[in-house]
């Protein structure tokens, strides 16, 4: 099963620059008028066949992948690949996660309805509206003032409530809403931000990749009687966490 995930990960991070070499081929593509049906279509066969084929079967989780429109998350001329089986750039060279990794992050924090919830990393706000969907609260941060604008617009017109962004620098956590019963990020540092781990309440679990530019483990940490458990689960690639002036934490 694990040799699966890596193997699906792995073919997700490969097929990220074909894809996106391709798109400069077809940017005619006559898909592009595609219904809100054909969307939904699409959205339900992606939870069936990548998410919940793959062993995620919890229906609160799946239910929430069925609702968020994945489209309306990705730049216009590519909507047409929203719910493929990869990442998809998002500008400013970061990219939207794979659907299925979304998942397995969203399912690894084992949530509760009444979670508040830290997110670093809101890019495209689409992990966020999943988790808005979940959760009784999302905190989320973004580094890239345009990413993080634009990311709280489409929530607001999607009309989640309970999620507010910030543009900020993650690395310092959100001690206004402290502690947290999850954190998520979703973007690499070195080593997890000691900052991070104070925000976490007792019980509390955090997801987060950790590693080179080039070499990631995805990490569970668990707060039980103030300390940490921590769990490596799988290798990933994510971007890197950086700091204002863009270097790498
Ligand atoms: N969760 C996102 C995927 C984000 S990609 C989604 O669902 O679309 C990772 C994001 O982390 C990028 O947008 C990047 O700009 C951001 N990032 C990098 N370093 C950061 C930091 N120190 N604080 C907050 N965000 C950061």
């Amino acid at each position: 099963m694990k040799n699966l995930k890596i193997t699906l990960l792995l073919v997700g991070l490969f097929l990220f620059p074909i894809i996106g070499l391709a798109n400069d081929v077809i940017k005619d593509d006559p898909e592009q008028n595609i219904s809100e049906t054909e969307f939904q279509t699409r959205r339900l066969e992606m939870v069936e066949k990548q998410i919940r084929k793959r062993g995620i079967r919890d229906r609160v989780i799946l239910d929430s992948f069925r609702k968020v429109p994945r489209h309306r998350f990705v730049p216009e001329d590519l909507k047409y690949l929203a719910y493929n089986d990869h990442p998809l750039p998002i500008g400013e060279a970061q990219t939207i996660s794979q659907p299925y990794i979304v998942a397995f992050m969203t399912e690894a924090l084992n949530l509760s309805r009444s979670d508040k919830i830290l997110e670093i990393g809101t890019g495209s706000g689409y992990q966020a509206a999943i988790l808005g969907e979940l959760c009784d609260s999302v905190f989320t941060i973004e580094i890239i003032a345009s990413l993080g604008n634009r990311a709280k617009l489409l929530l607001e017109e999607l009309d989640y409530q309970n999620i507010k962004v910030k543009v900020g620098d993650g690395y310092l956590g959100w001690e206004a809403y402290a502690p947290f019963d999850a954190i998520i990020v979703t973007c690499a540092p070195t080593r997890v931000p000691s900052n991070l781990k104070n925000q976490l309440k007792e019980g509390g679990r955090m997801i987060i990749p950790v590693g080179s530019s080039y070499s990631q483990n995805l990490v569970l940490l668990r707060k039980a009687n103030n300390q940490l458990l921590e769990e490596k689960i799988l290798p990933v690639l994510f971007v890197p966490m950086v700091d204002p002036s863009g270097k790498k934490y």
